[in-house]
């Protein structure tokens, strides 16, 4: 994914000082990257055109005062650094807030293509409009699709939310019942999901515009599939252009896209970024943070992001601390499994990999299965403690023994220990990268 970027990485390496000539070489890797990461041609030039200005002579080796004391400041973590903060800067000012209203239900208005996720989105914001003890209406307005609204009826039900459909209604009078409806039963968010087609066509947008003269929605987002990557600018800048929208959310992140479509999007519309769709379940939205996005463009994982999510389920110390230790490739198996464990809190492994693309250059044949979970801790329990603390003392005997005391088979506790040990290599590898571990939360 980030081969440009590493690249570009690379020509920095040992350099402790950039010359022009080599902030340009490093900057055409970026210029490819970016390009692949869906951000719009001119997006990038002007991006382009920024890191050097910035980079040009100020690109240096330096110590910066944390913490833990001094650490080093590498060229390349310097112009990373530019880079990761101009692409912040470009997504920002963030404002991930949905307006309110003060009178009445507040209304949110999906719009956006067939397929794009606004249904989708449409249950995961009734889904967190309840968390903040809302209550929901959904409005199921996309009529030409029968399927569409026992979609949204079926989200309904999951949610325990209401689901007001009215069959033979124009969709914008069927809307205007809705907010009846609303008022009528106390319901103090009304989510509008409309219709969308494959591509912006005149009937769909008057039938927006028809929509928002009728309820007058407080915010009106356009979902955008980040699959679609650079048609997804076009379709913002037409949907902006006749429903003047609030803000954006972009899905299907969880996939192979960048999300350098987000970029573009901001720039060219100057709308913000509210949400991010990270999976087909109710619960994988996410507030927009420019930091996370900003990483995975360019294409280093999602470091940042990373850490918060280890922070929700152990304390910030704790945290700090295992992170220190995982990459310090000091850990003993019950940390391994004990990280496991944490990894899976934090949501399908896969999701981690994505964030952390350094995961993925394990070595082939190297995974953690999730039902293997299970096994791992079965095999760990039936070692010693000072097993546990120093796997090298597993000789063949000792694997028989906690074979037998776990009833797995012995190649699968060999299997285990293989994986420890790749494990232990692939993090300290990590922990001893340039500049990653000064980006830990704490040590910056
Ligand atoms: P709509 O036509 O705009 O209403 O789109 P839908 O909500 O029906 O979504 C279209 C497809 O995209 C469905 O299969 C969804 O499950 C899927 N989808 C929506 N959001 C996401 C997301 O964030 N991640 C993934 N992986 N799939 C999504
Ligand atoms: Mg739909």
């Amino acid at each position: 994914v980030a081969k440009g970027f590493k690249a570009a990485r690379n020509k920095l390496k040992g350099r402790t000082e950039i010359t022009p000539e080599v902030v340009d070489d490093a900057l055409r890797d970026i210029r490819v990257s970016l390009l692949e990461a869906d951000v719009a041609f001119d997006v990038v030039k002007r991006f382009v055109a920024r890191v050097r200005e910035k980079a040009v002579g100020e690109v240096v080796e330096t110590k910066v005062e944390t913490k833990k004391g001094l650490v080093k400041v590498t060229p390349q973590d310097h112009f990373i650094k530019i880079c990761h903060d101009e692409l912040e800067a470009l997504m920002g000012p963030v404002d991930t807030s949905l307006k309110v209203n003060g009178r009445g239900a507040t209304g949110v208005m999906m719009v956006g293509l067939q397929g794009s996720g606004k249904t989708t989105t449409a249950g995961k914001l009734a889904n967190r409009f309840l968390k903040d003890g809302k209550k929901p209406l959904l409005v199921a307005a996309d009529i030409y699709r029968p399927a569409a609204v026992d979609q949204l009826k079926v989200l309904g039900q999951q949610l325990d939310v209401p689901v007001f459909h009215q069959a033979g209604l124009a969709p914008p009078e069927l809307c205007r019942r809705a907010m009846e409806e609303a008022a009528r039963t106390k319901r103090d968010v009304v989510i509008y999901d409309t219709a969308g087609r494959l591509a912006v066509d005149e009937p769909l947008m008057q039938e927006l515009e028809d929509i928002k003269k009728t309820v007058a929605p407080d915010n009106i987002l356009l979902v955008c599939d980040a699959m679609i990557g650079q048609d997804a600018v076009r379709t913002a800048a037409e949907f902006d252009r006749r429903l003047a929208l609030d803000g954006f959310i972009l899905t299907k992140l969880d996939g192979d896209a960048r999300g350098g479509a987000a970029l573009s999007i901001k720039e060219v519309t100057g709308k913000p970024i509210k949400f991010l769709g990270m999976g087909e379940t109710l619960d994988r939205l996410e507030e927009f943070r420019p930091d996370g996005l900003a990483s995975r463009i360019l294409g280093f994982g999602d470091i940042v992001g990373l850490m918060k999510d280890f922070e929700q389920h152990v304390d910030e110390q704790q945290a700090e601390a295992d992170a220190q230790k995982l990459l310090s490739g000091d850990f003993t198996l019950d940390d391994f499994v004990s990280q496991i464990r944490l990894v899976r809190k934090m949501g399908p492994l896969g999701e981690l990999m994505e964030k952390f693309p350094l995961f993925g250059e394990l070595p082939e044949g190297f995974q953690f299965d999730e039902a293997a979970l299970g096994k791992i801790v079965a095999i760990v329990d039936s070692m010693t403690r000072a097993e546990r603390q120093r796997p090298d003392l597993i000789n063949d005997g000792r694997v028989k023994r906690v074979a037998r005391g776990s009833g797995r088979s012995e190649k699968e506790v060999k299997d285990l220990l293989k994986q420890y040990n790749t494990m232990r290599g692939v993090m300290k590898q990590i922990g001893d990268a340039p500049g990653l571990l000064s980006r830990l939360p704490g040590i910056k």
